[in-house]
């Protein structure tokens, strides 16, 4: 079931999103060669605790950090480590989660350590602009293929494969409400898009293979041919005109 949100939810639910937005803000400034991920991991709890929230992602089905910090070939929902130090080359996906009086605000980006191969750089442009082209699709009316679509269209016209393992969500009182969202078509439109749904939009995009492999951590999910993998995410609100991203500084 989709839950649509009143607009004083939506009030709540813009300070959750800003509160994220701040702190892949304070990340991003964070983020440079040397740097530990449980550093970044320390720094985000601090942002998100000041402002009165709680990161979403501690304790969610056992996860043991508050943010998710994955590198390189690793996908998503990478746990930060003290043995995670941050090298010139590097390419990390750090997704936060933010809950505020009950509201969920979740976003992910993925940022350069140092200076990057052109190839990596192609491919953060790439994830960050696929997820522009699925917000684009993000109006009342529409249908949740045309934002699966846009991202697996714009992804694989330029050599990309996208993730089928793990997809974007509907995002409110709970991290994962219904309905998901593939990057990719599933041959049916899916639901009508209304005002007041809340999604989180999220394109994962590869290098190589599409395929994925979860860790024996049992939380690090890697690209399967050890290729480059790029996330990035808002949370989106269908409003009666533009999306509204709530994730926006
Ligand atoms: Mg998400």
């Amino acid at each position: 079931m989709i839950v649509l949100k009143s607009k004083n939810e939506l009030v709540t639910m813009r300070e959750a999103g800003r509160i994220v937005a701040e702190t892949l803000e304070a990340l991003r400034g964070a983020t440079k060669p040397g740097v530990t991920t449980f550093e970044l991991d320390a720094l985000a709890n601090a942002i998100i605790t000041k402002h009165g929230a709680k990161p979403t992602f501690r304790g969610y089905h056992g996860f043991p950090a508050n943010i998710c910090a994955s590198i390189n070939c690793e996908v998503v929902h990478g746990i930060p480590s003290k043995k995670r130090i941050l090298r010139d080359g590097d390419i990390i996906s750090i997704d936060v989660g933010a809950t505020l009086k009950g509201y969920v605000g979740d976003a992910a980006i993925t940022l350069p350590v140092g200076t990057i191969s052109n190839a990596a750089k192609r491919l953060l442009q790439a994830t960050e602009a696929a997820l522009w082209e699925a917000i684009k699709q993000a109006y009342a009316g529409k249908y949740l293929e045309d934002i699966s679509g846009a991202v697996q269209d714009y992804a694989e016209a330029r050599g990309y494969t996208v993730v089928r393992q793990y997809v974007g969500h509907g995002v409110g009182r709970q991290m994962h409400e219904d309905p998901q969202i593939p990057n990719y078509r599933q041959g049916k439109r899916g639901p009508q898009l209304k005002p007041g749904m809340t999604l989180a939009i999220e394109p994962m995009v590869n290098e190589g293979v599409a395929e994925t492999r979860t860790l024996r951590d049992k939380w690090t999910v890697v690209t399967q041919d050890g290729k480059l993998s790029a996330h990035f995410e808002h949370t989106v609100a269908i409003t009666d005109g533009e999306p509204e991203i709530l994730t926006l500084l």
